[in-house]
């Protein structure tokens, strides 16, 4: 009888293998059928196509040799209180000792004295002795044996626990030979063939088989090029997907005119002249509005590159035409913050605006709600707070997200489903630049509009990163910028994790500073205190009561106090160098010259400084968190598991630019030319799967 596997047989069936290996693979790997046994991908290739001579082994790196066996002995071990088996292999060239400490007794009743094997593994030196302890070893009957154990080993993240259960890399190695011989694989190939014939990539049976049994290096490379397009590819097809969904099935209302809002802003009430590149945005943005099909624009601009007031001139744009606007921060500090400048620049004209965020009373909160759903509130800013179930919009026509990498797509997703009937435009602004290939991947079915020109008279914050020992240097720096009238931030890290001794840290800098600048204010600010306590350090601090700001990263995003003049964070090293970034932006922000000091922690190793000093060299955000991107991988980068983006299992956002460049030029072509993918239902199948396993149906609604 012939079996023949699917994608989705289970791994249990598959002969060679069996129920308890098969378990474990499930427990250890989380693989249980044959498909995910295909998508287990090697983590690396060693070139086992070749015999070492023993005579010219290198140390501590896998080789194979092939040799004869010695005697073999065993011996109890004093140290581990266990029996080990040791022999030796002689190649003609030099001999060396194998050892194995536990699970030998098969190697015992399999091999025997004199016989000829393979032997995978490291040798090192144990006294004078060459040694390789638990080597591979492969039995020798004939050449045709040599020819199919001499290949490129895949290398796959095996656990203690796959090796114990004997699933080495030989193992798995015989475990898709078997595979191969039977398989039959009812999912065809994802990347349609014209695009394959284009980019030159394989066909996925053979990519599969070229990737778990490559016969050259080369041939295993080819392979994996092709999984890490395909991983690309998908995505980039569910983004221009998405990008043609939001133009040609929903609608938005055109803001046909530019209102006499935006006129009587311009001409009485703009507080400076605006940058070209301002200028620029504001045009991009009023073009997308009067469409009606929803904008989706994200503005990215460096810190105080002046993101709020093009956000204001969107307002009016959509308060002209006769529809709300809600404004999402991630922060309250930072809402309240951006509720402070728009009530400063409409008051004059008489345009309400609301604050809604977790810190109101429930009276205040009940107010806002009930003006928000008969249309008597045209603007809106808060926090979280604006998309909650209870919150009914009248007429919103437009919503702008602060910092909006802060949050979710779902999060960001559920503000406009407040809008009805239509869909809301969207405009969504980050300080955080992204370097180009995260944002392909990110914002792929975003229009983005860039303002690249600071407004005139700023000057570059001085950056200074000094070691532990350092700070009285920075508290001397300090004193000179207080005694001329100036302000201050000092920042700690706190991270969850070690909250408690974080929140500690900020204490203690709190009274130290207090101490040795006695005749200044010093305040203090952190994510625990009620967002009451918060606001009344901010609002002193901002009025000049306080000199001093002590606090977390609570004050990182957008806070504008244009008097201060010094910021200095202590534990530099542990923060991320976009984070950094974007607090050094808290200084800069008037006319003075001001001052970044990182201090990095007391035990921190010189490369952690040396990461910092990347800060003095660059002043450009983009630059910044391309280099923070390569050090910290994107996870870590965007600084939030909720991003959105999928996970890629094999494809290297960073390294593999080129190829993610390639999946999108032929995923947006195909879209242009089949949008719905007609022509290409395996695609379609694949696409379908990918979404559930990614939890990706937000892309399609
Ligand atoms: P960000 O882009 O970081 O959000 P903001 O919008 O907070 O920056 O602007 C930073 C500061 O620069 C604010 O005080 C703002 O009023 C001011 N500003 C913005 N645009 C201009 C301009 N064209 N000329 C002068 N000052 C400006
Ligand atoms: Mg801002």
């Amino acid at each position: 009888m012939s079996t023949s596997y699917t994608w989705h047989t289970p791994l249990k069936y598959l002969k060679g293998l069996g129920p308890r290996r098969a378990e474990i693979l499930e427990k250890e790997a989380q693989l249980s059928t044959c498909g995910d046994l295909l998508e287990y991908y090697p983590r690396k290739y060693l070139d086992y196509s070749r015999i070492t001579p023993i005579a010219q082994a290198l140390l501590d790196q896998e080789q194979v040799f092939r040799g004869r066996l010695g005697a073999f002995r065993v011996r109890i071990s004093p140290k581990r209180n266990a029996s080990l088996l040791t022999t030796t292999l002689y190649d003609g060239t030099a001999w060396m000792e194998l050892v194995w400490y536990h699970q030998w007794h098969w190697i015992r009743e399999q091999f025997s004295e004199n016989q000829e094997v393979l032997i995978i593994g490291k040798p090192t030196y144990k006294g004078n002795t060459l040694q390789l302890s638990h080597p591979e070893i492969l039995p020798l009957r004939s050449d045709t044996d040599i020819q199919k154990l001499l290949a490129v080993y895949p290398v796959y993240p095996l656990t203690e626990g796959l090796r114990k259960a004997g699933l080495t890399h030989k193992r798995f190695r015989m475990i898709f030979q078997e595979l191969f011989q039977s398989l039959r694989l009812e999912l065809s190939d994802p990347i349609p063939p014209a695009i394959r014939q284009r980019y030159e990539l394989m066909e996925i049976r053979d990519a599969y088989r070229a990737m778990h049994l490559p016969t050259t290096l080369e041939e295993a490379q080819r392979a994996t090029t092709r999984f890490k397009f395909q991983e690309f590819f998908l995505l980039q097809v569910l983004l221009a997907q998405r990008k043609r969904l939001l133009k040609s099935e929903y609608t938005a209302p055109a803001f046909t005119h530019v209102g006499p809002l935006v006129e009587e802003f311009y001409h009485r009430h703009l507080p400076f002249q605006l940058t070209e590149a301002q200028k620029r945005v504001i045009r991009e943005i009023r073009r997308d509005l009067g469409q009606p099909v929803p904008m989706n624009r994200l503005i990215q601009g460096d810190v105080g590159s002046g993101k709020t007031i093009v956000a204001l001139f969107a307002a009016l744009i959509a308060v002209g035409n006769g529809y709300q606007v809600a404004l999402m921060a991630p922060t309250e500090v930072l809402a309240e913050q951006h509720a402070r400048s728009f009530r400063r620049w409409l008051s004059p004209m008489g345009i309400p605006v609301g604050l809604l965020t977790g810190g109101i009373s429930a009276a205040q909160r009940k107010d806002i709600l009930r003006r928000l759903e008969n249309n008597e509130l045209p603007i809106i800013i808060g926090t979280h707070a604006l998309y909650q179930e209870n919150v009914t919009y009248a007429r919103l026509g437009l919503t702008i997200i602060d910092e909006q990498h802060k949050f979710g797509v779902r999060q960001r997703a559920l503000l406009w489903e407040k809008a009805h009937p239509h869909r809301p435009h969207n405009l969504l602004m980050t300080a955080t630049p992204i370097p180009r290939t995260l944002a392909l991947s990110l914002y792929g079915d975003v229009d983005v509009s860039i303002i690249d020109e600071l407004p005139p008279n700023r000057q570059p914050v001085k950056t200074l990163v000094y070691a532990h020992h350092q700070r009285p240097q920075a508290w001397r720096l300090l004193q000179e910028e207080l005694q001329k009238g100036r302000q201050a931030y000092i920042i700690y890290p706190l991270v969850e994790e070690s909250e408690k001794l974080d929140l500690q840290a900020v204490e203690v800098g709190y009274q130290e500073i207090q101490k040795a600048f006695p005749q200044y204010k010093v305040g203090m600010i952190h994510g625990k205190m009620s967002s009451e306590r918060k606001e009344h350090e901010m609002a002193r601090f901002k009025s000049g009561q306080t000199q001093i700001l002590v606090g977390t990263t609570v004050i990182e995003v957008g806070v504008d106090v244009p008097n201060a003049t010094v910021l200095i964070v202590e534990h530099a090293d542990r923060f991320g160098l976009s984070q950094l970034h974007q607090l050094r932006g808290r200084v800069g922000r008037g006319s003075h010259a001001s001052y970044a000091v990182f201090i990095a922690s007391r035990d921190v190793s010189e490369q952690a400084e040396e990461r910092l000093r990347a800060l003095q060299t660059y002043q450009d955000g983009f630059k910044i968190s391309e280099i923070d991107l390569k050090l910290r991988g994107p996870g870590d980068f965007l600084g939030t598991k909720q991003s959105g983006l999928p996970e890629f299992r094999i494809a290297d956002i960073v390294e593999d630019g080129e190829i993610l460049r390639a999946a999108r030029e032929a995923a947006f072509t195909l879209i242009e030319e089949d949008p719905l993918l007609q022509s290409h239902p395996p695609l379609q199948t694949h696409l379908h799967h990918y979404i559930k396993r990614y939890g990706l149906e937000f892309f399609t609604t």
